[in-house]
């Protein structure tokens, strides 16, 4: 299902472009129906590229919190053999989770 720009999308992006000289095209994006612009002769859709922003400033947080607590279990290696395990499973878990953000963050 598309999903056409908010009220506040309307708001906060779509208008500033418009009061900042950029032109707004009779053309929609395909993927979100707002309407493209053009500014200094790139053509572009404002929404998803905020969305987009987004997005990836989203993962990047997770990933921040991740490698955080990563760190954290590195410094705090237990000497039990056992909860030793337990640590590093839990470590493996997080390394796993990091990969699969990444490669999330590379491509849409
Ligand atoms: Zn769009």
């Amino acid at each position: 299902m598309k999903k056409g720009p908010t009220e506040w999308e309307m708001r906060n992006i779509i208008m500033p472009l418009m009061l900042s000289g950029a032109k707004m095209l009779d053309r929609h994006c395909p993927k979100c129906g707002s309407p493209l612009f053009e500014k200094d002769g790139r053509v572009f859709c404002p929404v998803c590229e905020y969305r987009e922003k987004q997005r990836k400033a989203e993962m990047k947080g997770v990933e921040e919190k991740l490698t955080e607590k990563l760190n954290e279990l590195a410094n705090s290696l237990p000497d039990d053999i056992d909860e030793l395990e337990k640590h590093l499973r839990a470590m493996e878990k997080i390394i796993e989770l990091l990969e699969r953000y990444r490669k999330l963050e590379g491509g849409e």
